[in-house]
């Protein structure tokens, strides 16, 4: 029992230092996602913050969503949502995650984002600047640390 507590500490301390970030985009029209994905790559280069991109939910701590929600990928969307460990954050990028953007009148979007799952961090624009996501970045790393 004792150790299991060590190794949980010794687990909180290295995740804290390096928080992993799982990207997810939904039904837009892909700006959101190749602003993202700048702020992912040595560009903006998020690693220098402690970021970095995973591709499995279940080592992820801060879940990001780009584009309109759509009801076939809702039930994926809490899926992945519901595999991350605790503490989590979320994030919505641009206007589709956060209002359903353009996509507002769309039959088979079920948006916005934080009807289907709790949102932390918002970054609006259409799409929003490489800039602009990466500020949301650090408040989610800041926001991941105090939980
Ligand atoms: S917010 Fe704008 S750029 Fe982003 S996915 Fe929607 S339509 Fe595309």
């Amino acid at each position: 029992m004792k150790k299991r507590g060590l190794l949980r500490r010794v687990s909180d301390y290295a995740r804290k230092r390096s928080p992993w970030i799982v990207h997810m985009d939904c039904a837009g029209c892909n700006g959101c996602d190749i602003e993202t994905f700048a702020v992912l790559s040595p560009r903006y280069d998020i690693e220098r913050f402690g970021g970095l991109e995973k591709g499995n939910p279940r080592q992820a701590d801060i879940q990001v969503v780009a584009g309109a929600i759509s009801k076939k990928i809702r039930s994926r969307l809490i899926r992945i949502y519901e595999q991350m460990p605790e503490p989590k954050i979320v994030m919505a990028i641009g206007s589709c995650a956060i209002t359903k953007g353009v996509f507002h009148d769309g039959y088979n979007i079920c948006g916005p984002l934080d009807n289907i799952i709790p949102v932390d961090v918002y970054v609006p624009g259409c799409p929003p600047k490489p800039e602009a996501i990466l500020d949301g970045l650090i408040k989610a790393l800041e926001l991941w640390r105090k939980k």
